[in-house]
């Protein structure tokens, strides 16, 4: 396993990306929900691997929800950088956003647009279930 580290901007929140597979070996997926074409974001999972996502001041990190509320979309209050998305429900699992990453451009993958607005809750869950990995938020 290889960690690749990343953060926001202003250094409030810091990522760890656990992978046994090469950057350029990851799907690299573009979401096309009206949040993320809004980003640009690009996004990374691997399920066998994980996330870590260690925060200095609760106060400021922002939980976005939207749509089916079902994930938690994480931002900086302080410097406004998307890092993360985390599902709302007990096994969390977590997407990161490659931007985020220190080493971002070894995700090297051209970007696969996806669109899921079609998706029901249910058969939502149980992808994120499947493609998204484990994750763990500390609080320092
Ligand atoms: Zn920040």
């Amino acid at each position: 396993m290889t960690m690749h580290t990343g953060g926001c901007h202003c250094g409030n929140i810091r990522l760890g990306f656990s992978t046994g597979l090469d950057p350029s070996q990851i799907e690299v997926r573009a979401c096309q929900c009206s949040f993320c074409v809004k980003h640009g974001s690009r996004a990374v999972a691997d399920p066998d691997g994980r996330l870590i996502i260690s925060v200095k001041d609760e106060t400021r990190l922002h939980r976005y929800r939207f749509g089916l509320r079902t994930a938690d979309y994480l931002l900086c209050r302080e410097c406004g950088v998307y890092v993360a998305a985390i599902t709302a429900d007990d096994n969390a699992r977590a997407i990161v956003i490659v931007n985020a990453l220190d080493d971002q451009g070894r995700f090297s993958q051209r970007p696969i647009p996806v669109d899921f607005d079609a998706e029901g809750k249910a058969q939502r869950q149980a992808r994120r279930r499947a493609r998204w990995m484990p994750v763990e938020v500390s609080f320092e």
